[in-house]
């Protein structure tokens, strides 16, 4: 299989991306969320490894993408986990792109994206900072970079005229819906758009949450094993158990003049199709 493919949500219609190619330095992630979705189809994912001869085969692959081409790092991984910091693929290969003319969106929680902050600034980017939760990041995602090093991150880059949006997400009822809110207070002078989704879950990612949060056992298995809705290969919470907890990410966004869309959610009032990577904002 191609490193550098186009990108496939599994034929989700509720996928409402702009066309663009997909690329995964690393197989797998050590940022281990417990909300991720990617360790239900890929082996061994908590135990990162760099792509074999990943520089090898992606000079080659570069030259069957048309320039223009928008190319997403990563989707299925961080770009900039910790493994990155030995390896640099994600660095090597963004220096490859310097005499093309490719448009690249960086997807990360990670602060390590700011070593290439030169780099970035002579390419045709934008970066998609993730952040769930102010207080609850070190057991929902407990070896990816603090809040504060995120917000320390979304400000370097807006100071380096770096196009930068906020994924605020997954929204996980009671968990972290409130605190969602007060991040989005803190990044609005900073950021160019948001985008929000709710927590899908599947088998494996619901038993970590429940397992780290037992209290809200009964809780989660109501909402999502009895009463959620099966779309695709993940549970939905109810429509309007979606809609009440994006409706006032969306207010807020709307009174600080933010573009906004979510992701795979399908809610008719909250589509922004094309926009809801954040890529339209790369030069
Ligand atoms: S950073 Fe993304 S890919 Fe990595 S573990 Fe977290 S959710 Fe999964």
């Amino acid at each position: 299989m191609p490193y550098l493919q186009p990108f496939d949500p599994w034929k989700s219609p509720l996928c409402t991306c702009p066309t663009k190619y997909s690329l995964n330095p690393y197989t797998g992630c050590g940022h281990r969320c417990l909300y991720c979705y990617a360790t239900s189809f890929i082996k061994d994912f908590y135990h990162p490894r760099p792509k074999k001869e990943f520089l090898r085969i992606i000079e080659r692959e570069i030259k069957n993408i048309p320039e223009g081409s928008l190319i997403s790092l990563s989707n299925s991984s961080d770009p900039y986990q910790p493994l990155e910091e030995t390896y640099k693929l994600t660095r090597k290969f963004l220096e490859l792109l310097l005499e093309r003319n490719y448009r690249i969106l960086i997807i990360t929680k990670s602060d390590l994206v700011l070593r290439d902050l030169e780099l970035l600034a002579k390419l045709r980017c934008a970066v998609s900072l993730t952040i769930t939760s102010k207080t609850l990041y070190p057991k929902l995602e407990p070896f990816a970079p603090s809040y504060e090093k995120r917000l320390q991150t979304i400000k370097a880059l807006s100071e380096a005229k770096i196009p930068v949006s906020v994924r605020l997400d997954p929204i996980i009822p009671v968990l972290n819906e409130g605190e969602i809110l007060e991040i989005l207070d803190e990044i609005a002078p900073y950021v160019k758009h948001i985008t929000v989704s709710t927590y899908k879950a599947k088998p494996d990612s619901l038993k970590r949450l429940i397992d780290a949060f037992p209290e809200k056992k009964s809780f989660f298995e109501k909402l999502y094993l009895k009463e959620g809705k099966r779309f695709g290969n993940a549970i939905y919470l109810r429509d309007e158990i979606r809609y009440k907890l994006i409706y006032p990410v969306y207010q807020k966004a709307r009174r600080y003049n933010l573009s906004f869309a979510t992701c795979r959610e399908g809610l008719k009032d909250f589509k922004n199709p094309e926009k809801c990577d954040g890529s339209f904002l790369i030069p």
